[in-house]
């Protein structure tokens, strides 16, 4: 874990701004004890059954949270549902929340009002671990690796066969890059040097997930660094995967919310809108605001 620990928090310092802002809302430690499958805070709900039956919808009823210590709260009355299976994407400005609701989500917190479900469990009747087991997340930090790429696959599936890893890599269409490589699976995946893109970093990130087999797979996108063959391929692998699981995005691409089943505007900690991408053209004028003054294809912070 230590070494992990070493690894991650000097790429980290290198990061954007947003991806700064999501390591405030999940602290990055807790991140990575959860990645040596050690149990993270909150504590309760160590008595239950390892297993559980949460299933692969997500549901939040009437939460509002609150960090410690703040005057007023980050998330206000959200009541939504996620799944089950499909593509859904949150959207909003910076300081919306989205980062916290994925905080929930995950169990790094819990919420002070309100309930939120997996499946037919309360998420507070589930250990943290369980939790995470259900719902796989990937967030900016967890693409941040070194090592090999068997290695970094392996880590949180220590029992992974290499067929397994083949498998993960071809469900993010790595397969063909990493059989290209020199030492193929024990090629180097690091920041510096022959190591992958920023786009493949992610890309492997995701196939580390998905070897954890979730119900539920969140994702915190980039908010910059993919070309139009890296935004195309992280399209196609959240449509995929839509059809097997359910998919949570916090989207700063307008193309990955044009490509949703369902788009989530949240601002100032409330759900403003929610509906198909098209829809929300409609009856959302902030969202629509959004898309129009979005640059590049980035929802403008
Ligand atoms: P961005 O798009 O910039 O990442 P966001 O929509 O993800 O923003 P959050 O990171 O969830 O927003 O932050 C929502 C609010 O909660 C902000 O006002 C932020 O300052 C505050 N906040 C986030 N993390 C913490 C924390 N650990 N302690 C106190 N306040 C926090």
């Amino acid at each position: 874990v230590l070494m992990y620990v070493f690894l991650l928090f000097g790429p980290v310092q290198q990061l954007t701004g947003a991806a700064a802002s999501f390591g405030q809302a999940l602290p990055a430690a807790e991140r990575i004890l959860e990645l040596a499958e050690l149990e993270g805070e909150p504590g309760a709900g160590s008595q239950c059954s390892p297993d559980g039956t949460a299933g692969d919808t997500l549901v939040f009823g009437d939460v509002t949270f609150s960090y410690p210590g703040a005057s007023v709260p980050t998330l206000v009355g959200l009541t939504c549902e996620f799944g089950p299976r499909g593509v859904h994407v949150i959207v909003g400005p910076s300081g919306a929340g989205k980062s916290t609701l994925l905080g929930l989500a995950t169990r790094f917190r819990d919420a002070t009002t309100g309930h939120i479900r997996l499946g037919d469990q309360d998420v507070r009747g589930l250990t943290p671990a369980d939790v995470r087991k259900k719902v796989g997340l990937v967030d900016q930090e967890s693409f941040v690796l070194e090592g090999g790429v068997a290695e970094c696959l392996r880590y949180g599936s220590p029992g992974a066969t290499e067929g397994d890893l083949w498998a993960a890599l071809d469900h993010v269409h790595l397969g063909a890059t990493v059989r290209a490589r020199p030492g193929q699976l024990d090629a180097p995946v690091g920041l510096r040097g022959l190591g992958l893109s920023g786009g493949e970093r992610q890309r492997l990130a995701i196939a580390r997930a998905l070897l954890r087999e979730p119900s539920i797979l969140v994702l915190d996108e980039a908010g910059s660094g993919l070309d139009a063959e890296g935004e195309r391929l992280l399209n196609l692998i959240l449509q995929e995967q839509g059809r097997l699981r359910t998919v949570i995005v916090v989207a700063h691409r307008l193309s990955t919310a044009v490509a949703a089943d369902r788009v989530y505007l949240l601002a100032g900690g409330r759900l403003q809108a929610a509906g198909h991408h098209d829809d929300m053209m409609r009856i959302s004028s902030q969202y629509a605001a959004m898309v129009s003054t979005q640059r590049a294809g980035l929802f403008a912070a």
